[in-house]
């Protein structure tokens, strides 16, 4: 892949939240290569390699989220750039999913994604200046049946919802508000989805006309873009990235 220098990037600060693994390390790495400066947020360090500060935290808990925010801003200043990518799956039909399962995925994947964008936007605010891009999925547009995913599907469409009100209300105080909505990503996640359902693998294919999964890189390369000043314009967008999956 065509690696695409963002001189804008170099020293920047960036927070990550769901750091420890998948395209929110991918992004880490595609950051540090950039000369930024990584804190990752997230309930496990998934890479000690990585050149990156981590901080243990759960994005559910919001005052947690909160105090993690302040002590970071007081010992490194606010972030020029945060990227929202902890987020999780529970599968199962409308009729049977259970009220924990639909309340732990809106907690991580919408609720979460307000905490941070709360706590570090505040400053941010403060500031002047920032970037938030939040990772949504093709999930937010269609409903993916066979798949059972009614929570994801909900509380993905509530986080580009929730980008575009953001957007709204803080774009004239110098900070931007982008979303991102991958299609099927080789990440631990739909590995999981595999190991249960292999078929699915198949499906995917068949449904998406570049008849491939997305590899976390290729996600990380359109996240850079919507962090950079390349993307000076963007506010309140969500960009599809699903291999054509969505044109059907
Ligand atoms: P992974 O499962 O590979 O990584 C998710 C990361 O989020 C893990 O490091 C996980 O920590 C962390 N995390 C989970 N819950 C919390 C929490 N409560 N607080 C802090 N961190 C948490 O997923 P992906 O990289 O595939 O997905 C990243 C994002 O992209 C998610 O929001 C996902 O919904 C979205 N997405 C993914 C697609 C895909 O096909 N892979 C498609 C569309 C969107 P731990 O390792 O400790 O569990």
């Amino acid at each position: 892949m065509t690696e695409v220098t963002y001189p804008d990037l170099a020293g920047k600060l960036v927070v990550i939240t769901g750091g420890g693994r998948g395209i929110g390390l991918a992004t880490a790495r595609r950051f540090t290569a950039q000369g930024a400066r990584v804190v990752v947020l997230d309930l496990a360090n998934g890479d000690s390699d990585l050149e990156a500060e981590f901080v243990e935290l759960d994005v559910t808990d919001a005052s947690a989220v909160s105090a993690a925010a302040d002590k970071l801003v007081a010992s490194l200043g606010s972030p020029d750039i945060v990227l929202n990518a902890a987020g999780i799956v529970r599968s199962a039909s409308a009729e049977e999913m259970s009220a924990e399962d639909w309340s732990t995925v809106l907690d991580v994947n919408l609720s979460g994604t307000f905490h941070v964008c709360q706590a570090f936007g505040r400053h941010m605010l403060a500031a002047h200046r920032g970037t938030i891009v939040n990772i949504a999925s093709m999930s937010a547009t269609v409903s993916n049946y066979p798949q059972k995913q009614i929570s994801y599907n909900a509380s993905k469409a509530g986080v580009v919802h929730l980008t575009k009100t953001l957007a709204g209300e803080w774009a004239d105080r110098g900070v931007r508000v982008n979303s991102i909505s991958p299609g099927y990503i080789a990440t631990d996640l739909t590995a999981a989805l595999l190991e249960r359902e292999p078929e699915l693998g198949e499906v995917w294919r068949d449904r998406t006309p570049t008849g491939r999964l997305g590899t976390p890189d290729e996600v990380a390369s359109i996240i850079l873009f919507l962090a950079s000043d390349a993307s000076s314009l963007m506010t309140g967008s969500d960009v599809i990235a699903d291999g054509g999956y969505t044109v059907w």
